[in-house]
């Protein structure tokens, strides 16, 4: 059993690990491309939605610093700026240098501006000299600012917007927008209107456009330094990552480019872009590590899903594998129980399925199997009635097992006083050599030293030495190791000797034989041993003839494809058994040898006989089968038997029942041969002793039998060779005639008459009986009304149905038409019926017996008792008289039991209200009993036979005058 555990745990384990470790690689290679797409899909959306954003901001700061630019051309225009202007150009205090003006009207309109606008740090007006006139910002009044590049380019005529430049005032980094400031005839600069940015608004402005995403956003000049920033720590300084410093200050920042750094395992994409009219470049710098991240959740939510799958899929297989291994460790265990000898066993897993189809496979098989074996068994108790045989034979056999140790032995001290021959064959030289030996086994005080052909040439006949030669011819050629073969020698004194010899070969390099040599050993004593043991196998220890297994031995060597090549006998002596118990067993030995004796002298060339078992015998007939010959055989076979055995002072004779079958005809294989030829000899006993039978005779004789009853029941009717004949009843008490039964007859055409016992039967196989059954109504309806119209009286006449005829459609039908054709009353006719009828209408309501009670016909039920009787149908079907079956009146005299049996069933007729009649009462004991009984009629040889109608007519005629 842990044998069978082994194995089914494997599949058990085996199933669910390859599936799930199927699973997981395909989930895990899944997932991974699934990562690297969702992950390459992130990063490719993210540059866009980056560059995206560039280009939007890019545009947004464009505007950011038109709107600076013109906001600061708005002022340069405006009149109070214009009016104060020009009123310190036409102020003469200036030209005193520690004058210090004070335009209080315009510092405050500027420091409401610069209150008012989150973009704007500061507001200030320069003069033509680069002197702060006016400001929002009172620290700054006349500061010299005529060195700024914005200045100089505003007194240029220019608008311009500055690098980033340290605020002179508060130290902050900052940017400037300036304008020149024209007169009122437009023809000379005046002044310049400058603007400080608010760099943390622009900031804050570059922070808007990134709301919601990650990542870096600034503003570098064309050096690559930064100008604006969200962390204002870093306004003014360089890009902390060198690499990414390095790459701004060798691209050309006017054309927008990306690129991306590996830094440090973070991978940072950057890209930039020109802002329009102003010379910075905006910058967005993103960690793809972030991007990374999400993609990560993906993997980790991809993951999950993973392990869940696989964990469920796992369990499924398991549970799958369980589905599938339970019913095949089922299975096996099954088998391994039958393997063990039990077939008893059942699988029990009978689901619909596969493996269910195939457990009720098995089911069958054993169930097959089982059936197969109760066959054997009973082989095996025909095997058993051999047994007493074989334990002679196996007697036989162990003495001269013992006999050949004892030889054996002896013989093995012969070998070592070197009894084999040793040989050699120089074969270039042409000479043969050979030990002392030859002359002690051959007889021969000289052997040849010159060879011709064979080396044993002196020792074997022509035909041997060709035979020889040849063997030797193959071993050199073929360079086979070792060369055996055995031959028979007659010695002078005409006694047969086995010889084996062994030879080897030596070869040239070209391969030629320079010598043969080897032993010649003496093996007459095995040989004629294996004879012996053969014999002993092969023969019946009693009478010396080939026993049975030497038979079907026989046989079977000897069928051929030929037609006409054997014919068997099988034979068994009448009442062997009784000779036996009568004269004893040692007699019954004495009779069969002699019996055999005369069988031996049967024998030729093309006979041979057999002793099978105790009192049975058999004949081969090889080539003899044609019927005039076998016939011969068998004649001859039975003229041997004519003549009594004397044993013993009692001549005693002996018959044979014997059975032929002819092969192939009568079996194309030995067992149906022999088995047929035993058919046929049990037919012969059963058709009197001392009788053969052919197989093919036999059935073709009751088939052909048959065949001329059919024949003869199809043109009875036509043929008119059917009549009715009629047996009369009595009533018991007065012995007075009261009714018939109608009983057929059918004479053919030679006047031979045939049992209805016999032709009924065929009649109903054929379905012949419904024609002849209607034919018999129809002839009975015509006797009634004959013989009532003659005056005769008489309660009934009853005719048999056959149970067929009930069964067809609308037979009561049928009787009423015939009983109205024929002119007669429906209580004149009976139909007696048999009790398989009452089977078959019991469990209906409306059944044929009732439809025709209720019509007015009787009913009798025939041959009561004898078949499946039971006397609760009597309580359900309609009836109007029992017959009580022939069988039980038989032994009336003498049985008590079928007395009681029969007082039964008169009474409970009786109080059923139905009459009871009595069949086959043949003499007057019998009678006599009944009519004690009260049985109510008589049937029978006793009173009657049945008659022809004319006969009939008498018993009626001397009736109607007592
Ligand atoms: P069954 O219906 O039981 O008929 C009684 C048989 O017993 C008849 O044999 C009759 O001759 C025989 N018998 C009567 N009294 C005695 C007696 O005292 N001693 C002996 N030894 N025999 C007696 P039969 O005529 O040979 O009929 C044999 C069976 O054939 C019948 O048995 C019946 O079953 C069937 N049979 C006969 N005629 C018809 C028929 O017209 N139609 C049908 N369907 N069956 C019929
Ligand atoms: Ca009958
Ligand atoms: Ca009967």
């Amino acid at each position: 059993m842990t044998h069978h555990g082994g194995k089914h745990m494997l599949i058990k384990i085996k199933l669910p690990l390859v599936s799930v470790l199927i699973m997981a690689i395909s989930l895990i290679i899944m997932s991974t491309t699934y990562y690297f797409y969702i992950f390459n899909i992130l990063v490719e959306n993210e540059k866009i939605q980056i560059n995206q954003i560039l280009d939007m901001e890019s545009a947004s700061l464009k505007t950011f610093f038109d709107s600076r630019r013109l906001e600061v051309s708005y002022l340069s225009n405006d009149a109070l700026v214009a009016k104060t202007i020009n009123e310190y150009l036409e102020d003469t205090r200036f030209e005193n240098p520690d004058f210090t003006p004070n335009y209080q009207l315009l510092n405050t309109y500027f420091e409401t501006i610069k209150g008012s606008r989150s973009e704007i740090r500061d507001v200030f007006v320069l003069t033509p000299l680069g002197r702060v006139l006016a400001s929002s910002h009172p620290d700054s009044y006349w500061l010299d600012l005529s060195d700024r590049e914005y200045f100089k380019s505003a007194m240029e005529g220019k608008t311009t917007i500055s690098n980033l430049l340290v605020d002179r005032v508060d130290g902050e980094s900052v940017l400037f927008v300036a304008t020149p400031i024209y007169s009122g005839d437009k023809q000379s600069i005046i002044g310049v209107m400058a603007n400080i940015i608010d760099t943390r608004s622009a900031s804050d402005n570059i922070r808007n456009l990134l709301k919601g995403h990650l990542g870096d956003a600034y503003l570098i000049d064309q050096s690559g330094m930064i100008v604006f920033h969200t962390n204002k720590e870093m306004i003014g300084t360089r890009h902390e990552i060198d690499e990414i410093n390095q790459f701004f200050m060798n691209s050309n920042l006017s054309i927008a480019s990306s690129d991306e750094f590996l830094l440090n395992g973070t991978t940072y994409y950057v890209a930039y872009k020109n802002v329009e009219d102003t010379p910075w470049i905006l910058v967005l710098e993103e960690s793809m590590d972030k991007i990374m991240a999400s993609a990560k959740k993906v993997l980790w939510i991809m993951l999950v899903i993973t392990s869940t799958v696989l964990v469920v899929s796992g369990l499924v297989a398991v549970k799958l594998a369980r589905t599938l291994t339970n019913p095949l460790t089922e299975l096996s265990h099954v088998v391994h129980q039958t393997t063990l000898g039990d077939l008893s066993i059942r699988s029990q897993y009978l689901q619909k399925n596969e493996l269910g189809a195939l457990s009720n496979d098995l089911n069958t098989m054993l169930d097959e199997l089982t059936g197969a074996y109760e066959e054997v068994e009973s082989k095996n108790e025909e095997l058993m009635a051999t047994e007493e045989e074989l334990r002679i034979n196996y007697e036989y056999l162990s003495k001269s097992q013992r006999e050949l140790k004892i030889l054996q032995q002896k013989y093995i001290s012969a070998l070592k006083g070197s009894r084999d021959v040793v040989w050699e064959w120089d074969l270039e030289k042409h000479h043969f050599f050979a030990s002392d030996a030859w002359h002690e086994l051959t007889g021969l005080s000289s052997y040849n030293t010159t060879i011709v052909d064979v080396a044993f040439e002196q020792i074997l006949n022509a035909h041997e030495q060709k035979r020889i030669l040849k063997l030797f011819k193959e071993h050199w050629k073929s360079h086979s190791n070792l060369l055996t073969f055995t031959f028979t020698y007659s010695t002078s004194l005409n006694k047969e000797m086995y010889f084996l010899v062994k030879a080897n070969t030596l070869w040239d390099n070209k391969g030629n034989p320079i010598k043969s040599s080897g032993i010649m050993m003496d093996i007459t004593f095995e040989t004629e041993t294996n004879e012996k043991l053969h014999n002993l196998a092969f023969t019946n220890q009693l009478t010396s003839l080939p026993n049975r297994v030497a038979y079907a031995y026989d046989l079977k060597n000897l069928i051929t494809s030929q037609e006409c090549t054997l014919t068997v006998f099988q034979m068994d002596i009448d009442n062997f058994m009784r000779i036996n118990d009568a004269l004893g067993h040692n007699f019954g030995d004495i009779l069969l040898i002699a019996l055999a004796n005369r069988f031996k002298h049967l024998e030729n060339e093309n006979i041979t006989a057999y002793h099978l078992s105790a009192d049975e015998f058999a004949f081969i007939l090889y080539g003899i089968c044609k019927e005039d010959d076998i016939t011969n055989a068998i004649n001859e076979l039975y003229q041997a038997l004519s003549t009594p055995f004397v044993i013993a002072d009692k001549s005693i004779y002996i018959s044979l029942s014997t059975g032929i079958s002819v092969y192939p005809n009568d079996g194309d294989t030995v067992d149906k041969l022999i088995q047929n030829a035993d058919t046929a000899m049990f037919a012969a006993k059963k058709t009197g002793k001392s009788n053969y039978v052919y197989y093919t005779q036999f059935l073709s004789d009751s088939v052909q039998e048959r065949m001329d009853i059919e024949n003869l029941l199809r043109r009875a009717v036509k043929n008119n060779l059917v009549s009715m004949h009629y047996q009369a009843q009595y009533t018991a008490s007065n012995g007075r005639l009261n009714a018939f039964e109608a009983l057929m007859r059918i004479t053919d055409e030679n006047g031979k008459s045939i049992s209805p016992a016999v032709f009924i039967p065929v009649a109903e196989e054929t379905g012949l009986i419904i024609e002849l059954g209607e034919w018999a109504i129809r002839d009975v309806c015509n006797s009634i009304k004959v013989l009532y119209d003659s005056g005769y009286s008489f309660e009934h006449i009853s005719v048999n149905v056959s149970s067929i005829q009930l069964h067809q459609p609308n037979f009561d039908v049928l009787i009423d038409e015939i009983a109205k054709e024929t002119g007669i009353q429906s209580q004149a006719l009976e139909i007696e019926v048999t009790e398989s009828v009452l089977l078959s209408v019991a469990s209906q309501d409306e059944n044929i017996l009732t439809k025709l009670m209720a019509k007015g016909y009787k009913i009798s039920l025939d041959d009561f008792g004898t078949g499946y009787s039971s006397f609760s149908y009597l309580r359900t079907i309609p009836l109007t008289t029992l017959k009580i079956d022939k069988t039980f009146i038989d032994n009336l005299e003498t049985s008590k039991k079928d007395k009681e049996l029969v007082r039964q069933m008169i009474e409970l007729s009786h109080e059923l209200g139905i009459k009871v009649v009595a069949e086959g009462v043949e003499n007057s004991a019998q009678y006599q009993i009944l009519k004690e009984k009260s049985c109510d009629y008589i049937q029978g040889y006793y009173f009657s036979k049945a008659l022809p109608l004319d006969q009939a007519k008498l018993l009626l005629l001397e009736e109607s005058k007592q």
